[in-house]
């Protein structure tokens, strides 16, 4: 488990070990007589913009080298963030320059906003696969950390502007993906606030699906570990990594399908922002205190997907409360659980619904009903 907020010596340490690999390979490893295949690799660059601002990015890059990656992620910045240069510290200035990124959200700002712009996303990616991401990251019952979905949003990722636009967004844009090719770059700057851009370019084959070369859903809930602080869950490509880090889907690198957090990815969250004894748990323990009584608040359905907290109870009785539903979906254990009213129950996955947990009710006119306290 690696829970440290990133730094710089250990960028330096990793090209070190990348380039030593690259140069003479691993003493002991095995020999590779055939071309290198692509894998993906991270690469952290500390960026000033050209306004001056400090931004610190960290690419996930498909290459078949350590140089290959380093220099799609410099050319993906200049296509990013043009007029930006890479800062390279000197020996000796490395924690002063460092310090100012190692912050954790603060608990004012937990949930923590993310808005989607799905503009140039592939037709396969779908908004509800960055709602499942932000949702997996925030039931871990031993942390508070916290995502919450901010909508859809026209703004793009503001690593390119100077300035911080003072919100959080998934966004897509194309990256060339001629030699080394970039998935995505999340960008982290010294006040609060967290950007990710995630490469559209065909070539990049970031698909939703199993069979995609890369899982979207996969990949975003990687980024999103990084944008709450995880850093990989073992930070040097030559370890030794453990199995349990192995495992993680903080792993550097992308071994196919991982949409659930692993131990490592739960234990690192968890360290990052435990929940105090104090903190009510997401699942309400039987016999424990009564939650105190909620104000009737209604819930409200427009028309087709709607993402919305629904009491706790039997699925069958808030759709039938909830006049206008066609269907209620809920991203669990890696896969989409459903209730669809009138259905057969071999078609029901979903039967009980849990406190604080946010659905997506999909709905055929708009509806609304007030649940009684
Ligand atoms: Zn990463």
């Amino acid at each position: 488990m690696t829970v440290r907020t990133w730094h710089v010596w250990s960028v330096f340490a990793l090209a070190a070990v990348l380039a030593a690999a690259v140069a003479g390979g691993r003493p002991g490893a095995p020999t590779v007589s055939n071309a290198a295949e692509p894998t993906i690799r991270s690469v952290q660059l500390a960026v000033e913009l050209a306004s001056g601002d400090p931004v610190l990015l960290t690419f996930e890059v498909r290459a078949t080298d350590a140089a290959e990656a380093d220099g799609a992620a410099r050319r993906g910045l200049a296509q990013l963030a043009p007029g930006s240069r890479v800062v390279e510290p000197e020996p000796g200035s490395v924690t002063a320059q460092w310090g100012r990124w190692s912050w954790l959200w603060d608990d004012s700002e937990i949930p923590v906003p993310i808005a989607y712009n799905p503009t140039g996303a592939p037709p396969t990616v779908s908004p509800q696969i960055v709602v499942a991401a932000l949702q997996t990251w925030s039931t871990v019952p031993t942390s508070k950390f916290a995502y919450r979905y901010a909508g859809v949003t026209d703004r793009g990722a503001s690593m390119s502007e100077g300035l911080a636009d003072g919100e959080n967004v998934v966004a897509w844009a194309k990256l060339d993906c001629s030699t080394g090719c970039i998935l995505g770059v999340t960008s982290k700057r010294t006040v609060h606030e967290a950007d990710l851009v995630l490469n559209s370019d065909p070539a990049a084959e970031i698909v939703d699906g199993q069979d995609g070369t890369n899982d979207a859903r996969t990949v975003i809930l990687h980024e999103l570990g990084h944008i709450a602080g995880l850093e990989h869950s073992c930070p040097s490509p030559f370890g030794p990594c453990t199995d349990a880090e192995r495992a993680a889907v903080m792993y550097f690198q992308y071994r196919g399908v991982h949409r659930k957090l692993a131990e490592d990815d739960i234990a690192g969250i968890s360290a990052l922002y435990p929940r105090s004894s104090s903190q009510p748990t997401p699942t309400p323990v039987p016999g424990a205190t009564p939650e105190p009584p909620k104000p009737e608040l209604p819930v409200v359905l427009e028309s087709g997907w709607n993402l919305v907290v629904l009491p706790a109870g039997d699925a069958a009785t808030i759709a039938a409360s909830l006049f206008c539903t066609t269907a209620i979906y809920d991203f669990r254990d890696g896969a989409w659980a459903r209730w669809i009213p009138g259905a057969p129950p071999a078609v029901q996955s979903l039967s009980a619904l849990d406190t604080g947990r946010a659905y997506w009710v999909l709905a055929w006119e708009p509806c609304a009903h007030v649940f009684g306290g």
